[in-house]
């Protein structure tokens, strides 16, 4: 069994990060909005703001007070989205209750938009026209890039259908590429006889937000495991992070699985700042980082 790791596929992407960021007379800014004191989302800014400072991309952190008010998250956004320096804007979740996320997604200019959530971008993801696109997606078409793997006629399976993960990716795999052209299934929650769906698969794509869901009864011998999943367990009294793919199990019959960690999450977070560069691409209407 082959493991599909992180580390060669970040080194390529932070190359051409660094390659893209030598020719500029600026460094790119991604500004994130942040509304929580939640600790992993903490950890996570925290990452990105070193991982963008090692490659030439500024990345601020705005954190903004619990009882913010929606009206001046809108304000803060409108101002980003007019402001030049700024090329990318994110903003963190988790979002306090009562805030409306698709409100706040859609206040974001689609060219500064590195999450590739708003609606502008989605519908472009469809059509197969330039744009922002969601990391998540990107980093696992990347990764199948980096090793080889192509999808070109082949069954692929993804089990969840989030608006994030797996409905974008459908629409990647579906592309008219070496790494598109595939038969997408879509799984969820409410699919029927899912290891009958799943044993069929070339490539399996996991993303049910289920601690190692995936067992190797679910999989063909010699297919392509991809998990999407993090989730955090806690073990014999230790804290750590699965996958939604039993790797031990898996490993067992699969050709190759990403790991987690240091598989998909990590290329995702890759992805993002490579997005950023892609919105200045956008932003200065030149398409030389596609
Ligand atoms: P989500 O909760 O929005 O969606 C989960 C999907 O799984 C749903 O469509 C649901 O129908 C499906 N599902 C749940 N139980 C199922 C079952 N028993 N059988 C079949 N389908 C089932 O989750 P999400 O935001 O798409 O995230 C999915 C996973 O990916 C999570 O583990 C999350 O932590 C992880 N994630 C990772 C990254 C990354 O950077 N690698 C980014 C986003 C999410």
């Amino acid at each position: 069994m082959i493991e599909l790791t992180a580390k060669p596929v970040i080194k390529t992407i932070n190359q051409e990060i660094l390659s893209f960021i030598s020719n500029l007379s600026f460094a790119p800014r991604l500004n994130i909005i942040r509304i929580n004191n939640d600790p992993a989302s903490e950890y996570y800014v925290t990452n990105l703001v070193k991982k963008g400072e090692k490659i030439g991309i500024n990345v601020d952190v705005i954190n903004m007070p619990l009882d913010t008010d929606e009206k001046d998250v809108l304000q803060l956004i409108r101002r980003f989205n007019d402001d030049r320096n700024v090329n990318a804007i994110m903003i963190q979740k988790p979002l306090p209750g009562g805030f409306n996320e698709d409100i706040l997604t859609g206040a974001i200019d689609p060219d500064k938009d590195v999450d590739g959530f708003h609606p502008v971008n989605m519908g472009k993801l469809l059509l197969e026209k330039d744009g922002l696109k969601p990391c998540t997606p990107l980093a696992v078409i990347e990764t199948l890039r980096h090793y080889n793997i192509t999808t070109r006629g082949k069954r692929v399976v993804i089990i969840g259908r989030s608006n994030i993960v797996g409905k974008p990716l459908a629409g990647l795999l579906l592309y008219k590429d070496l790494f598109g052209d595939a038969t997408v299934t879509i799984c969820h929650s409410r699919s029927e006889k899912l290891s009958d769906i799943t044993k069929e698969a070339d490539i399996l794509i996991a993303a049910t937000g289920k601690a190692e869901f995936v067992n190797k009864d679910m999989l063909k011998s010699n297919s392509i495991v991809i998990d999407v999943g993090i989730n955090q367990i806690v073990r014999n009294g230790k804290t750590s992070y699965v996958g939604d793919v039993d790797f031990n199990s898996c490993s067992k019959i699969a050709q190759s699985i990403t790991p987690v960690p240091g598989g998909i999450g990590t290329v995702t977070t890759a992805m993002l700042l490579k997005n950023v560069i892609k919105a200045v691409n956008i932003q200065n209407k030149v398409d030389i980082f596609d």
